[in-house]
């Protein structure tokens, strides 16, 4: 199926804290090249046919800052429809986001989710799973796990060795059927209203956009091709490898 008549608007989750790298700024706002990761992060979503627009989410305070630095200092980014306060927890942020898209005049066949810390996307990447969130409902960017992964609960001893052939590292974008997302993402809202305490079990399991469809609908998710370069900035060896590459590109190498 072609995504051309499918209207895909891309969610960019940048507000957590970030500061387990060390310093004061978070990691979304350190300057690489010149211009915050978030930016270099966007300029891959403007370079991707597939998405029509881009709306960020930020910690509340940043709101104002970063909606005029996107259009005045770094940008403009012609897809940026709106920059929005995202919530404590990741999943507060994207359903955040995803209201915030809803409650716009425009409407959305495709939402994908995007860790604002993965700068490092490439349009082909984002492209794809856009196409595969067309064909599937529900998908996620993923990648082949290469190294042998152990099961161990207390974090000593070994429990089990997991089957390597059926591991894949999930990534962002994920991408969802709107409604799908919304039905997801209510369902998650209704549950932590009316049983709190069998959510606060529920939500330390709840690291991405994925595990809420796969928690709180009955619709499949599926893989679609990530890539090794596509890595989240977390630690600071995380962030000289994304200098080292941006570095790369910029020389056209
Ligand atoms: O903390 P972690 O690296 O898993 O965060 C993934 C992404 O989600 C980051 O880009 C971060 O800025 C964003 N996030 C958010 N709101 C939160 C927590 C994280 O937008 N409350």
């Amino acid at each position: 199926m072609s995504t051309r008549n499918v209207r895909t608007a891309a969610v960019i989750l940048a507000g957590g804290k970030g500061l387990r790298m060390g310093g004061d700024t978070p990691k979304q706002y350190l300057l690489l090249e010149g211009r915050p990761l978030l930016c270099h992060t966007l300029d891959a979503f403007e370079a991707a046919a597939s998405v029509d627009a881009i709306l960020v989410v930020v910690g509340a305070a940043d709101v104002e800052r970063v909606r005029a630095e996107l259009a005045e200092v770094y940008g403009p980014f012609a897809k940026l429809v709106d920059v929005v306060a995202g919530g404590r927890e990741r999943f507060d942020s994207s359903k955040r986001g995803l209201d915030a898209l809803l409650s716009r005049p425009e409407t959305y066949d495709i939402v994908l989710i995007h860790d604002a810390a993965r700068a490092l996307v490439s349009a082909e990447c984002i492209d794809r799973v856009v196409q595969k969130a067309v064909e599937t409902g529900a998908c996620v960017a993923a990648v082949p796990v290469t190294d042998t992964v152990k099961q161990s609960a207390d974090g000593d001893r070994v429990d089990r060795t997991l089957p390597r052939k059926e591991l894949f590292a999930v990534q962002t974008p994920q991408g969802f059927s709107t409604e799908l997302l919304t039905a997801a993402y209510e369902a998650m809202e209704e549950q932590r209203t009316q049983a709190p305490e069998a959510f606060a079990e529920e939500e330390k399991n709840i690291t991405d956009d994925a595990s809420v469809v796969e928690r709180y609908t009955d619709h499949p998710v599926y893989l679609a091709q990530g890539e090794a370069t596509n890595r989240k900035v977390t630690l600071a060896d995380d962030l000289e490898f994304v200098k080292y590459i941006l570095h790369l590109r910029k020389d056209g190498i």
